[in-house]
C-alpha cells in the first residue's frame, strides 16, 4: 500500500480549494424537476438541469420505463453482440434514426462512449479530422484515440477551417466535428457553412447534438433540423441523458455502413454492457412523444423567450437568445460565485461558471430553461436576479 500518493493527491485538492476550482456535489432529497428539495431542507427553483423537455420525472415515461422493466426484466449482464440485444434495442434504434432522420443507429452507454468509440475504427494515420475548439471532452477523448492527424480551428471561425480543409486534401477521409450547440455560451454551430465546407473540400460532418436533441429545431430533431442541413450531415452522436429524459445512455446515427461497422469495431459498444431495458423503455416513450407532437420544444423556446426578455429589460449583459441556455455574463470571477450563491439563498439554483470551465474573464452564472418551468417561477427567478444583480452592483 502506497501512502504517498494519498498525501499528495489532499496536497493537490486542497490547491484546488485555494483557487476556488475544487466541485462539490449538492444532495437533493427528490426527483429531478424545476422545484427541488435539498438534503438540508431547502426548496429551491432549479435553473441548472438539462432537463430541456422536463421529462427527467415525467409520469408518462416513468410508467413506460417501469412497464418495460416487468416484460424485459431488469438488466441484460451481457454486451449486445454476446445476448445483450433484446427486441426493445432495435427498436430504440430504429426509433432514433426515424426521429434524427438518419439511415441507422447504434446505441452506446452514454454519448461520452459514442463519441470515444467513432473515431479511431473510422480514421487512421492516412485521415484528418477537424475539430472547434470548443468541443465537448469527449470528442477531445475520442479524437485522442485516433490516429488520424489533427486539427483545431477557432471556435466557429470558418476561414481558419476552410484553410485547415486545404491543408489535409492528401487526407484519404476528412472529418469535421462540431458539438450542435456549446454549452458554455448556448450558440449553435454555423452548420450551413461547414457543410457547404464539407462539399466543397470533400470532407464528412459529425455533430455531437448532445445539447440540441429533441427541442431545437421546429419539431425538436436538433441543430441539423434548425439550420436546414437535414440529410448533409454524416453522423449525428447524442444522449439520452439530457433533454430526451434525462437517464443516461447515447447513441450514433449514421449511413447503415457506419453503424453496421461500428457495430464491429467501436471498442466502447462491444466491450461495455447493454443499455438497461429500464432507460431504453423509458427513451422509447420520449421518441413516441415527441414524434407526434412540437409542444414541447415549442414550450422550452417560449419560456427562454420569457427569461431572455425579462433579464434584459432588467440590464443584464446576456449573450444572443439562440438555445435554452442563457449565460447571464459577470465576467469577474469571485463575483460570479458570489452571486450564484446569494441566487440560492433566494430559492434559485443556478451555477457560476468560471476559469478554467469558460475562458478568462469571462465568467457567468449559466442559466438552463425547461418546458416544465412555469411562467410563475420564470418571472420568480428574473425578481431574484434583479435583487441580487442590484446588491453586488451587477445592475444598476
Ligand atoms: C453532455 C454531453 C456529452 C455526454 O453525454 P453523456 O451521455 O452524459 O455521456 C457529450 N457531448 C456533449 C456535447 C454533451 O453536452
Amino acid at each position: 500500500m502506497s501512502k504517498s500518493i494519498n498525501a499528495d493527491l489532499q496536497k493537490q485538492m486542497e490547491e484546488m480549494k485555494t483557487a476556488g476550482v475544487y466541485k462539490t456535489e449538492r444532495i437533493l432529497s427528490t426527483p429531478q424537476s424545476p422545484a427541488l428539495g435539498l438534503a438540508d431542507g431547502q426548496e429551491v427553483l432549479n435553473f441548472c438541469a438539462n432537463n430541456y423537455l422536463g421529462l427527467s420525472n415525467n409520469p408518462e415515461v416513468v410508467k413506460a420505463s417501469q412497464e418495460t422493466m416487468d416484460r424485459w426484466g431488469y438488466g441484460l449482464s451481457s454486451v449486445r453482440f454476446i445476448c445483450g440485444t433484446q427486441e426493445l434495442h432495435t427498436q430504440l434504434e430504429k426509433a432514433v434514426s426515424k426521429f434524427l432522420g438518419m439511415e441507422d443507429t447504434i446505441l452506446y452507454s452514454s454519448c461520452f462512449d459514442a463519441n470515444g468509440g467513432v473515431f479511431e475504427p473510422l480514421l487512421g494515420e492516412d485521415s484528418a479530422i477537424i475539430s472547434d475548439e470548443l468541443n465537448h471532452a469527449s470528442i477531445i477523448d475520442g479524437v485522442r484515440l485516433s490516429k488520424a492527424r489533427r486539427y483545431r480551428y477557432k471556435h466557429s471561425n470558418m476561414e481558419q477551417l476552410e484553410e485547415m480543409l486545404k491543408d489535409c486534401q492528401d487526407a484519404k477521409y476528412r472529418m469535421i466535428v462540431t458539438d450542435g450547440v456549446f454549452s458554455m455560451d448556448g450558440d449553435i454551430a454555423l452548420l450551413p457553412q461547414i457543410c457547404d465546407l464539407a462539399e466543397k473540400y470533400d470532407a464528412l460532418v459529425m455533430v455531437d447534438d448532445s445539447h440540441a436533441t429533441g427541442y431545437l429545431g421546429k419539431t425538436g430533431r436538433g441543430t441539423h433540423e434548425h439550420c436546414g442541413v437535414q440529410g448533409r450531415v454524416d453522423i449525428i452522436t447524442t444522449t439520452f441523458g439530457k433533454a430526451l429524459g434525462g437517464a443516461s445512455g447515447g447513441c450514433l446515427s449514421a449511413s447503415k455502413e457506419i453503424v453496421q461497422f461500428l457495430r464491429q469495431k467501436s471498442r466502447p459498444y462491444l466491450f461495455s454492457n447493454t443499455l438497461a431495458p429500464a432507460v431504453a423503455g423509458g427513451v422509447l416513450k420520449v421518441m413516441e412523444m415527441l414524434s407526434s407532437s412540437s409542444a414541447l420544444c415549442e414550450k422550452v423556446m417560449a419560456n427562454t423567450t420569457r427569461f431572455h426578455k425579462g433579464m434584459s429589460e432588467a440590464g443584464f449583459d446576456l449573450k444572443p437568445m439562440e438555445t435554452a441556455i442563457v449565460p447571464v455574463m459577470v465576467y469577474d470571477e469571485p463575483l460570479a460565485v458570489k452571486m450564484a450563491d446569494m441566487l440560492l439563498k433566494e430559492g434559485i439554483y443556478v451555477i457560476g461558471f468560471t476559469y478554467p470551465v469558460v475562458p478568462m474573464g469571462t465568467a457567468r452564472i449559466r442559466v438552463q430553461i425547461s418546458a416544465a418551468h412555469t411562467d410563475e417561477q420564470i418571472d420568480t427567478a428574473i425578481s431574484a436576479f434583479v435583487k441580487v444583480g442590484k446588491e453586488l452592483k451587477v445592475i444598476k
